[in-house]
């Protein structure tokens, strides 16, 4: 199983793992040496897009003779039939509806939305990965899968026409399966959806379902951490929730700051208000951490608009930060679209955040050298604070002696850009600080 792009599509892909061995296959630890090749792709982008068709190339030219080559996720069902013509080294696209191309090997199709190329249906598929069984874990930290799909509409964005309309699972399954997850060693569970903050909404509970869900999980396992966090729905109580998982991480989906282009991606809020509330959550919580991630060069961005949002970044001194540049979607407001910002401008001011985010984010880990603080080993030698998501944000090096899965307090002795090195406290006396 070879996984492409988010988090999200890091869950479905444990979740078809989970049906493929409950169908008798075992893991092979390379495509060379498997009888099924599956790549798990994304298609956010036509970056992601690109890496996605790279990859199944490889893995096609990599693997046995008479291998098996599937291809699912976001690009199997947002292109299917024309993926499946293009690539004929692939056996078979499997898209969201279930099985494109031949049925005579007896693949287990795959649903996650509604029926094939129709419009995304509200009902379940009859083989739901959202609420299927994974295999234990092999990291102490997991991603649960809350939700699928997302009921808004920002301008950039394609999701909700190939994922389809926010589906909130059932609070009792994504209990269970925390339950199952702690049982399997994880000590740190990642909520993710497209929408995070709209989970249950669909469900007619409103607000009231994400804040119990996370007070419920949280009092299953020591970490709780959220990922993708719409800015509209970030009110006082999930503020709280969030504090009290004793995770003050906050990652907040804001794509831009000036009020006139945010708008114009059909999104809420602005600069002002975000710095806002990020002010009053260092005031409940000045250890808190932030994320979030901008597009650059969307259609009509003004040098107005980007000095806008140097001037945030400034303010805002977040930990982590991700610039991209604006990808045309097919079938998005924005492709039609007039202000086409020119590729050179774009990279003149990717260049320009992403320099500036670099000095903050090793300003801030900087500030953390002589600091104790609490990490969750990861593997031999990394551990990760409240302060860093898993796979997206730095690390943290700490004594390969401390065993994989346990929490320990570091004195922090040195930091390089992102990374930061701790020792235990009892060698920090003798440890040289940087
Ligand atoms: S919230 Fe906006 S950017 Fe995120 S998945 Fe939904 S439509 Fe796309």
């Amino acid at each position: 199983m070879e996984t492409l792009g988010c988090p999200k599509n890091a869950v479905d892909s444990d979740k078809v793992t989970g049906s493929l061995l409950a169908d008798g296959y075992t893991p092979a630890a390379s495509a060379d040496d498997a009888d099924l090749v599956v790549v798990n792709t994304c298609a956010f982008v036509e970056e992601a897009r690109q890496e996605s068709i790279d990859t199944i190339l490889t893995l096609s030219d990599e693997r046995k003779t008479d291998a098996e080559l599937v291809v699912t996720g976001c690009m199997a069902e947002r292109y299917g039939a024309e993926l499946a013509a293009e690539l004929p080294e692939v056996d078979r696209v499997v898209g969201f509806g279930g099985p494109v191309v031949s049925e005579e090997t007896g693949w287990v199709p795959v649903t996650i939305g509604g029926a094939r190329g129709s419009e995304p249906t509200m009902s379940p598929p009859a083989l739901d990965l959202l609420n299927m069984p994974r295999p234990a874990p092999t990291a102490p930290w997991a991603y649960l899968k809350v939700a699928e799909g997302c009921d808004r509409k920002c301008g950039f964005c394609a999701i909700p026409s190939f994922r389809g309309p926010q589906r909130s699972r059932d609070s009792l399954d994504i209990v269970a399966e925390a339950a199952s997850l702690v049982d399997s060693g994880v000590h740190e569970i990642v909520l993710v959806a497209q929408d995070l903050a709209s989970y249950g909404r669909d469900q007619g509970v409103g607000e009231r379902g994400l804040v119990p869900l996370i007070d419920e999980v949280a009092a299953m396992v020591e970490r709780v951490r959220l990922l993708y966090l719409y800015p509209s729905e970030l009110n006082d109580g999930l503020i709280d929730a969030i504090c009290r998982t004793g995770v003050p991480y906050f990652d907040l989906s804001l794509q831009h700051v000036s009020r006139p282009l945010v708008r114009r991606m059909r999104r809420w809020g602005d600069g002002d208000k975000y710095v806002e509330r990020i002010h009053t959550i260092r005031e409940r919580e000045p250890d808190a951490a932030f994320r979030s991630n901008f597009i650059v060069g969307y259609p009509g961005e003004t040098e107005a608009d980007h000095d806008a949002l140097l001037a945030f970044v400034e303010e805002a001194q977040l930990d982590w930060c991700g610039f991209f540049a604006y990808s045309e979607e097919d079938g998005t407001y924005s492709a039609d679209l007039d202000g086409h910002v020119p590729e050179a401008l774009v990279r003149d001011r990717l260049a320009e955040l992403r320099g500036m985010q670099d000095d903050i984010t090793a300003s801030r880990r900087d500030a953390l050298i002589g600091s104790t603080v609490s990490v969750l080993v990861d593997e031999p030698g990394i551990g990760r604070s409240h302060r860093e998501a898993p796979e997206i944000d730095g690390i943290i090096t700490v004594p390969d002696s401390l065993e994989m899965g346990t929490f320990h307090d570091v004195v922090v002795t040195s930091a390089e850009g992102p990374e930061v090195h701790a020792v235990l406290p009892a060698h920090a006396a003798t440890e040289p600080v940087a």
